[in-house]
């Protein structure tokens, strides 16, 4: 009778020693990740930086490709696609895994720098769904690229040393909160409140009438070479400061920013870094503004990917290209679209219906439908897709489990997958459980890493 009960499984109890070992040790290279890949511009930096040292080569320096072949592709320095060419025609169709390099943060705004009462702050808008009262009071780094007028681009990175200053968002004492303790807590700290700030002393001379602002900027130009105008061609992005650190006694989680989506995109690395000689082209996608609904010219709603994939299909061919290959090799592909599950957190289980939710440590997660209120905007993959995956996940000892975004009402949420299943291929959500998404820092468990590695390996090499 025991067998015609469905049972999930931890991970801890399906593996030896051996494993344990190995599990530690993909984490240690996560956390690794992770700590150099603070923005989209530095995990793509960071992705390419350890695809070259695995023998990838510039897809756009490719007069041939042929079978074995390693590429790389960057988009706009935020984006990135990792190829190993199969030794299947493409047009039978690619294994892809995408996942997302954006994380939810606080972005500068053009026009930023203000000082009031001695303190000189930072106008910001946040980007991605961030609850704004966790990101105040708290230690915060500035990253980004600062393109000045004579086209030279500048890339600043402060908080993350232990020898640099961060910064920081003020909260209001307990002592005079009471009217911002009677509001909701979705209003309780304004969009307009999350004012970061730079720098509190003047500039040394005269009396000038904006001294703490011009002290700034003096410490700006003497470091950068900047101008307050340059702050307007640039991307400066507020993160938490600080790195990745294992929570627990038995160090069995890893807590650090970001997670969404780049556990999912360094599993997906370490993946098809490893691989060697595929049956079915394999490729890892590595995605810009999921967490704003897929936009702009680096997210999956450009043409990006198809027009690369496009490009892929004439150099493999000698320049000859057909718009027919390139539409077979997109709607024969199988992809995982690889972003993160909500774990159930056992202080809040009243948000997950508990026996088609993500448990933590029971493996990595695979979500059939996202969308809310009725699947609305869903991709909701096909039964047959999702068969053969059980088979091939079960036949080679990766442990799974089917996952849901909460409870049916309660909200929802989408990932790439919709977009991608435009091209008619197969997709299915296939990723690692999260607790606090989105927070300034977020847990994984190390087993679900480990094991969501496992199964994309898998994936690229028997799918
Ligand atoms: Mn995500
Ligand atoms: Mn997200």
């Amino acid at each position: 009778m025991e067998t015609l009960f469905y049972k999930k499984h931890y991970i801890w109890e399906k593996i030896n020693k051996e494993m344990k070992e190995e599990v530690f040790k993909v984490a240690g290279d996560y956390k690794k990740f992770i700590d150099a890949s603070k923005t989209e511009r530095l995990s793509v930096n960071e992705i390419i930086r350890q695809a070259k040292e695995a023998g990838f080569k510039n897809f756009k320096d490719q007069d041939k490709i042929k079978h074995g072949d390693k590429l790389y592709y960057i988009n706009k320095e935020k984006a990135a696609v990792l190829v190993v060419v199969g030794k299947d025609d493409i047009e039978k169709g690619m294994n892809i895994v995408g996942s997302h390099v954006d994380s939810p943060r606080i972005d500068l705004k053009q026009n930023p720098l203000y000082e009031d009462h001695g303190i000189t702050l930072l106008k910001t808008h946040y980007y991605g769904g961030i609850r704004k009262y966790q990101w105040v009071a708290i230690p915060l780094a500035l990253y980004g690229t600062v393109v000045k007028e004579n086209g030279e681009v500048i890339d600043i990175a402060i908080g993350d040393d232990e020898n640099d200053p961060v910064f920081y968002i003020t909260d209001l004492l307990p002592h005079l909160a009471k009217d911002q303790n009677d509001k909701k807590l979705s209003e309780a700290i304004e969009g307009e409140g999350l004012n970061v700030i730079i720098g509190s002393l003047p500039a040394e001379g005269k009396d000038d009438e904006k001294k703490f602002k011009l002290n700034v900027l003096k410490i700006l130009n003497e470091k950068y070479g900047m101008i307050e105008e340059d702050f307007l061609t640039a991307e400066l992005e507020i993160v938490p400061a600080g790195k990745a650190r294992d929570v627990g006694i038995d160090r069995g989680m890893i807590m650090a920013y970001g997670h969404d989506d780049r556990v999912c995109a360094y599993t997906s690395l370490r993946a098809i870094l490893e691989l060697d000689s595929p049956q079915k082209t394999a490729v890892a996608l590595f995605a810009d503004k999921e967490e704003v609904g897929s936009n702009g010219n680096t997210g999956m709603h450009s043409m990006f990917f198809n027009n690369m994939i496009a490009e892929l299909i004439a150099t493999i061919n000698n320049g000859n290209y057909s718009e027919l290959l390139l539409k077979r090799a997109l709607e024969n592909s199988h992809m995982l679209s690889s972003d993160v599950a909500a774990g159930v957190d056992p202080t809040y289980p009243q948000v997950t219906e508990i026996q088609n939710a993500a448990i933590m440590g029971k493996g990595v997660s695979l979500v059939k439908y996202t969308g809310s209120r009725g699947k609305s905007g869903a991709n909701d993959a096909n039964a047959e897709y999702i068969g053969k995956l059980r088979k091939l996940f079960n036949e080679n000892d990766v442990v799974w489990q089917t996952a849901e975004l909460g409870k049916v009402d309660q909200g929802g949420g989408g990932t790439i997958a919709y977009i991608m299943a435009n091209y008619n291929m197969d997709v299915v959500d296939l990723g690692v459980p999260v607790l606090s998404m989105h927070a300034p820092y977020e847990i994984v468990s190390k087993t679900d890493v480990y094991m969501t590695y496992k199964a994309y390996k898998t994936f690229y090499n028997n799918f």
